[in-house]
């Protein structure tokens, strides 16, 4: 099944979602690694000690501070990439989902709490009919670095323009193949990659960086394309992230043996381009970047959640298109944020709900362990 990008509509409230009940069982554990022991997190969510909730940051019990937030804005898209959505995905109904001011209000508590960069995800976050007042709101209330990821395939000169004019400071773009035959089964969409490639000139010709572009290799469909998808990043000066692929698939086809590993992928465009490392990466960064050894512009970006787990600088928290937030990308556990707002909290209450949920992060998602249980919710719910 293939989809025309233009055709979707935003609001098809005609799906509705039916959501595994998130499990409530009655044994805390901060110390724990792995989001086996996240389900023995009581159902009430506990407040954190009297003196974290002083601090007005949000610091978890390992030590580490949130500064990075991620907001998915929509979990609708008109992509159906195999390795996130399956064609039949369901989707919330819209009253489901945050409103404009609710994620404006969110993004502006957040940044009282010491958040300094905001992402807006989804799902496709540039089909939202108000992404620009989103935008705009966010950028009014805080002083943040708004960040914003898509698949690049609704992307034109003015739309740009007007993100921003709202205050969008910079743009990451996903593009998984440069061949249309396999963009077009991996996104499993009408759309031809030169589209994509056009809205990254775009983004730098507007000023939307520095510019990532992101790529998942899944072995079967692209896992041959590292050097091919190296080559725009020369090609437009911007940094190229390969990401390996997580199971976080709403078909929970994910296998080990369909991962390419950021090794692999390294080896494979080493044997090309020589790769340097750079040792300017932020602590808190998630990719390990390299320059090319030649002088050439761009750089390449390996993010290894899966054989090489960053948990341990992990300064991000994720609130969900229907409000939840999600202490982790792995969680088995969310809170709503959602029923506070829809119930009048006050910014004060909202803080300490979000101090809350930082305090309960674990140490790791131990993702590599058997142990492992996949989330009940996909990236595209949960917003990557
Ligand atoms: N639709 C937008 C896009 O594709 O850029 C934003 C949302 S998408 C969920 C955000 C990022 O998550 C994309 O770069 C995508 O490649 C990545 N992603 C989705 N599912 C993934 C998976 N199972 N493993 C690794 N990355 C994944
Ligand atoms: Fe849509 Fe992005 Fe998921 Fe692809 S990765 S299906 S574009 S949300």
């Amino acid at each position: 099944m293939q989809f025309n990008v233009r055709e979707v509509e935003y609001a098809s409230d005609a799906l509705a979602v039916s959501l595994p009940q998130l499990r409530a069982p009655s044994v805390a554990s901060n110390a724990s690694v792995g989001n086996r022991m996240q389900e023995s997190i009581p159902a009430h969510l506990p407040a954190a000690p009297a003196h974290i909730r002083a601090g007005r940051r949000m610091m978890d019990s390992h030590g580490r501070t949130i500064l990075d937030l991620r907001i998915s804005i929509t979990d609708r898209c008109n992509f159906r990439c195999v390795y996130c959505m399956e064609p039949d995905v369901q989707f919330q109904p819209r009253e489901n989902l945050l409103t404009p001011s609710e994620i404006i209000r969110m993004a502006s508590v957040a940044q009282s709490l010491g958040v300094r960069k905001i992402r807006l995800t989804g799902g496709e976050p540039t089909l939202h009919p108000q992404l620009t007042e989103i935008i705009s709101g966010i950028r009014a209330a805080t002083d943040v670095e708004i960040a914003m990821i898509s698949n690049g395939s609704l992307l034109t000169r003015e739309k740009l323009r007007s993100w921003k004019r709202a205050g969008l400071d910079r743009m990451t773009i996903s593009i998984d193949s440069v061949r249309p035959d396999r963009f077009a089964r991996v996104t499993r969409s009408t759309l031809m990659p030169e589209a994509v490639i056009a809205g990254i000139e775009m983004c730098v010709a507007e000023g939307l960086t520095p510019l990532k572009l992101n790529a998942v290799l899944v072995r079967g469909q692209n896992h041959d394309e590292a050097v091919e998808l190296a080559r725009l990043a020369r090609r437009f000066g911007v940094e190229m992230r390969f990401i390996e692929y997580m199971p976080l698939d709403s078909a929970r086809a994910w296998d080990r043996s369909l991962m390419v590993t950021a090794q692999e992928t390294r080896r494979t465009i080493e044997a090309v381009f020589a790769l340097t490392p750079t040792n300017t990466d932020d602590r808190h960064s998630t990719a390990r970047t390299y320059v090319f050894a030649d002088g050439a512009p761009g750089r390449i970006g390996f993010i290894a959640p899966v054989s090489n787990p960053f948990c341990g600088a992990c300064s991000r928290l994720r609130l969900t298109a229907d409000g939840n937030v999600r202490p982790c990308l792995f969680s088995a556990t969310e809170w709503s944020a959602m029923k506070l707002l829809r119930k009048g909290a006050s910014d004060s209450e909202l803080a300490n709900f979000f101090i809350d949920v930082t305090w309960t992060k674990l140490a790791g998602h131990n993702i590599a362990s058997p142990e492992f249980v996949q989330p009940a919710r996909p990236m595209s719910a949960v917003g990557g």
